[in-house]
């Protein structure tokens, strides 16, 4: 498999930029003093967690429901999702006139659960993983005639996604590094299929939590393997990438120049910093990049560095207690 024959490429990226054009934010990206000054090359943060429904979901969402006939529009879409990618496909749906139904495990927090029913969507919470949720998903599909919208794994997802790389590039044309927060590889293949388009040298660099890593364990095995989903600080990164994974797993195997892991204390570092620092309030999963940087995991550091800040959903509480020097709030839950 060669870098041309990927299932999604740097054209259908930027198709995906003109069809949701407007329909999406072109969020900020900003120079960071504080990351610059500690790391010695120019860091600049892709303010994502400004995206309405607060994350970059809502470009994929968009371009997916966008790429629908008006056939499969009126039948209503359905996902799988942890939160923001439920979000997004709620208010992306509603945006053109359809229905999303969303089924979701009980790991996930009340506060995304309640904000996708405020969007309309038909909420449904069932098993306690990601995968038992896509069963449903599944039996809506073939018994009720919903058309899947995944999280992930889906090429229109993928494009829509990558358009956060093109718009990395326009503000910061010599990227040399981009930090991209990693769980299913959604934004990563996209972002890194964009990235490298258009700046061949560049390296991308994908981040998550130690706990339940499974696209980092899938890498390492050479396919798509299970792992156990454990409660994190970083929750929306939570979930398998899928057995039978098809788009995915193999533009990360093809595109990523590497991927670091990061313990919880390191992600709850990496929030306070974006609070204390940059005065932004951002969820766990969006923290992986800023905690990287400061935790001296990254021998190599090529820059300038671009940082993907990709989530600002968080319950308040836990964000209160993280900035109170709680390292790992969710300690009590491992077995
Ligand atoms: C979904 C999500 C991620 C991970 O994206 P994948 O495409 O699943 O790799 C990272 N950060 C936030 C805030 C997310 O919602």
């Amino acid at each position: 498999m060669t870098k041309t024959d990927l299932p999604v490429t740097l054209a259908d990226i930027e198709l995906a930029a003109r069809r949701i054009d407007g329909r999406v934010l072109r969020t900020p990206f900003v120079p960071s003093a504080s990351l610059t000054e500690r790391c010695g090359v120019p860091v600049g943060l892709k303010l994502e967690h400004h995206q309405t429904t607060g994350s970059f979901k809502l470009r994929g969402a968009t371009n997916a429901v966008l790429s629908l006939s008006a056939d499969q529009r009126a039948r209503g879409v359905v996902a799988a999702s942890t939160g923001n990618h439920g979000r997004a496909l709620a208010y992306a749906a509603k945006a053109e006139g359809s229905v999303a139904t969303i089924c979701m495990s009980r790991l996930v927090p009340e506060n995304k659960v309640a904000e996708i029913r405020r969007l309309g969507a038909d909420v449904r919470i069932v098993g306690r993983s990601q995968d038992e949720a896509q069963v449903e998903v599944d039996r809506l599909v073939t018994e009720a005639g919903l058309v899947m919208v995944p999280p992930f794994d889906n090429a229109t997802v993928v494009a829509g996604q990558g358009t956060l790389g093109l718009e990395i590039v326009e503000a910061m044309p010599d990227v040399a590094t981009v930090l991209v927060p990693l769980s299913g590889g959604g934004l990563a293949a996209g972002v890194a299929a964009a990235v490298k388009g258009r700046v061949p040298k560049a390296r991308v660099i994908g981040l998550t939590m130690e706990r339940g890593a499974a696209m980092k364990a899938s890498l390492d095995a050479g396919r798509p393997v299970a792992v156990e989903e454990v409660a994190s600080l970083a929750d929306s990164l939570g979930g398998g990438i899928g057995l039978d994974n098809a788009v995915t797993f193999q533009m990360c195997r093809a595109l990523l120049d590497e991927v670091i892991l990061l313990s919880e204390a390191e992600i709850a570092a990496g929030m306070r910093h974006a609070y204390g620092e940059e005065r932004e309030v951002i969820e766990g999963a969006a923290a992986v990049g800023i905690a990287a940087l400061l935790s001296g995991r990254l021998g190599r550091l090529d820059g300038p560095v671009a940082v993907i800040l990709s989530g600002r959903n968080v319950d308040m509480g836990l964000h209160k207690r993280v900035l109170d020097g709680v390292a790992d709030p969710f300690a009590e839950d491992r077995t």
